[in-house]
């Protein structure tokens, strides 16, 4: 048997074009000729148990081999096999018939796999890396002629009588000399880790040396001796294969380990499983926190079929799900899938709803059957579940009966809960729930225990998503808002009738208002006299919720830049009713007036954290004189 023929194809020469564009990523054609390895054994598997064969399946196998001096790497399966004319038709034709419209099309693509994956070229990725290709196959059909193919880049290519006498195939690479680096066992070993270590098929790279117990020696101790085994790369059936049932805690603890062998053991997990509308599987992690997000993120490892596919699962996981770790397989997701074809695909969407919907009731589940350990592990769920409410509604229905507010007592409580706690006393005369929080309780203390002594619960928010989620709570929670401890003084944060009358007259708070204003004299401070209960501090430096809220925006790019370009101003609130007030007015010494009043403005901002450098300097060697 032998036969020539041409290709047809319109353009001479398609393979510079397919080089050209694949060139970022060659590693892929491993992946791609080991993944039809595969798919060739499961086809015989297949067809064995349908009674279409009935021969011998033998150990289904898959084996990576490469030959230095030869410059080839050969890939090779007991697969099904193909007959020559299987070759024409699958091999030949299918990546050139579609040429044409590869070619109108090409100069669209933008990335190795998208052309992969529009046009089946799977295998053409081969001419990637080599100069020519060798295919020995014979079919698992009864009566088959072994066949052998062979291309030399260009449009031409041979078939002749093959040489193979098993059932299988065999191709071989002829690797170019731009890509010699491939010819390196520890360079093809970390390409088969990365996208074939948990491939179904067993799949052999070499071999390695083990060591095994050989009886034992004089003082009848075991004596080991090494032997030569098969090198398995893979691992057949991985955790996200299995059913849950049989799954116990250690196996997805040392699945993690294997995946994130640096990480610390995560917090719990989720394992998915669905088959309709779309198919899917999975282990999906929360991990531990780490105050460096930026390296957390990008840990989801896709695949499809067990073929790993990329890290990038941006458009599959919710963008609030992007800090967990784990896997999702999905044969509904094609193999060869770039960044443009997920969005486009519309299993994408329903994957990643799904995924959202699952991570809620996880955690639904969680709360409801162990909240004390749910709350043990607050510190890291708050951020994904708080994350969560703020970028997407339909989680935030369902987080809203198992979020937690937690308080500066480090007490946690649902926001009904919440609510029922402070409803009686934070209430202002308009009928609005006011809810008080600290973003950081050692500056802010002097704050929150007048707070506390009004009998004010004070919220703890002090994580970065914090600012967000307190804007989003007050957009859900009816007749309901959010101060900042410091926003004012904690007879003025809710606003109610009884407020203390003042003991000054009018002439007396002019008078003591420009001492103020004179021993202070910064601008960006704007002296308030206001009638305080007598037992809160003498002087309080605030900020108006509001302006700093934008600030903080404004800090986090949050498009507030006007905002952020305004110089901080802060009220400084003197409380008439102290008694240093009327120590001030009794002395007659305006120098002494006027050092009291600094003395207390600076007290103030010391214990707020506000006093620093040289002014802090000053404060001390002041303080120091005057005792
Ligand atoms: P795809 O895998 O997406 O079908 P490929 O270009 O990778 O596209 O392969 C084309 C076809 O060639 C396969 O569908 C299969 O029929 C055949 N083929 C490739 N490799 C093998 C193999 N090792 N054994 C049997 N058939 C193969
Ligand atoms: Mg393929």
């Amino acid at each position: 048997m032998q036969e020539k023929g041409t290709i047809s194809i319109h353009t001479e020469n398609i393979f510079p074009i397919i080089k050209k564009f694949l060139y970022s990523d060659t590693e892929i054609f491993l992946r791609e000729l080991v993944s039809n390895a595969i798919d060739a054994t499961q086809k015989i598997k297949r067809l064995a148990s349908l009674g279409q064969y009935n021969g011998d399946l033998g150990d289904l196998r898959v084996e990576v081999a490469f030959d230095e001096a030869k410059k080839t790497i050969t890939i090779s399966d007991n697969g099904l096999g193909m007959t020559a004319d299987e070759i024409k038709k699958y091999i030949n034709q299918i990546a050139f018939s579609g040429a044409t419209e590869f070619m109108e099309k090409f100069k669209e693509a933008k990335d190795a796999n998208e052309i992969i994956g529009r046009f089946g070229l799977g295998f053409y990725s081969a001419f990637m890396v080599a100069d020519k290709v060798e295919i020995e196959t014979l079919s698992y059909q009864e009566g088959a002629e072994p066949a052998h193919w062979t291309c030399d880049g260009s449009t031409e290519f041979e078939i002749s009588e093959g040489n193979l006498v098993e059932r299988g195939t065999e191709i071989t690479l002829h690797i170019n000399k731009d890509s010699e680096e491939f010819l390196s066992k520890q360079r093809l070993q970390e390409i088969l880790d990365k996208y074939c270590r948990f491939l179904p098929v067993p799949i052999k790279f070499g071999t390695k040396t083990e060591s095994v117990e050989d009886g034992v020696d004089e003082e009848g101790k075991p004596k080991y001796s090494s032997v030569e085994v098969d090198n398995i790369i893979n691992e057949t059936n991985p955790i996200w294969t299995k059913a849950p049932a049989d799954l116990k805690d250690e196996d997805y603890l040392a699945f993690y380990k294997e995946l994130y062998p640096f990480s610390e053991d995560p917090l719990f997990w989720i394992h998915l499983n669905v088959d309709y509308p779309f198919n899917l599987t999975g282990v999906l992690y929360f991990p531990k926190l780490k105050k460096d997000f930026e390296i957390q993120r990008n840990k989801i490892k896709l695949f499809s079929r067990q073929v790993f596919i990329t890290d990038e699962v941006k458009d599959i996981v919710p963008e609030f799900l992007m800090l967990l770790h784990g896997i999702i397989d999905s044969p509904d997701i094609p193999l060869n899938v770039s960044r443009s074809f997920l969005q486009a695909d519309s299993n994408v969407k329903k994957i990643n709803s799904y995924i959202t919907k699952k991570v809620a009731d996880k955690l639904a589940e969680l709360f409801k059957n162990d909240r004390k350990a749910y709350e043990d592990k607050w510190t890291d769920i708050g951020l994904f579940v708080k994350y969560g409410m703020v970028s997407e509604d339909k989680f935030y229905d369902k987080a809203k009966d198992f979020v937690l507010l937690t308080n500066t007592a480090k007490e946690n409580f649902t926001l009904n809960e919440y609510k029922d706690k402070v409803e009686a006393v934070q209430t202002d005369k308009s009928g609005q729930l006011v809810y008080i929080y600290t973003n950081d309780p050692s500056k802010q203390d002097a704050f929150i225990q007048s707070a506390n002594k009004k009998g004010y619960d004070v919220l703890l928010m002090d994580s970065p998503i914090d600012t967000h989620f307190i804007s989003h709570l007050e957009q859900k929670l009816e007749k309901t808002s959010l101060k900042r401890v410091d926003a004012d003084v904690a007879d003025k944060l809710i606003g109610k009738d009884d407020v203390p009358e003042h003991i000054l007259t009018e002439e007396q708070a002019t008078k003591v208002k420009a001492i103020f204003d004179k021993a202070i004299n910064r601008p960006a401070y704007k002296v308030e006299l206001e009638s305080l209960n007598p037992d809160e501090l003498p002087v309080t430096v605030t900020m108006d919720e509001f302006m700093r809220r934008m600030k903080d925006m404004a800090a986090m790019g949050g498009g507030m830049g006007f905002y952020g370009s305004m110089p901080d101003n802060y009220k400084v609130v003197v409380n008439g009713n102290h008694k240093l007030v009327s120590r001030i007015l009794q002395d007659e010494n305006e120098d002494v007036q006027s050092q009291l009043a600094k003395q207390a403005f600076d007290l103030a901002l010391l214990s707020q954290g506000l006093l620093t450098g040289a002014d802090l300097t000053e404060f001390v060697n002041r303080s120091v004189n005057l005792i």
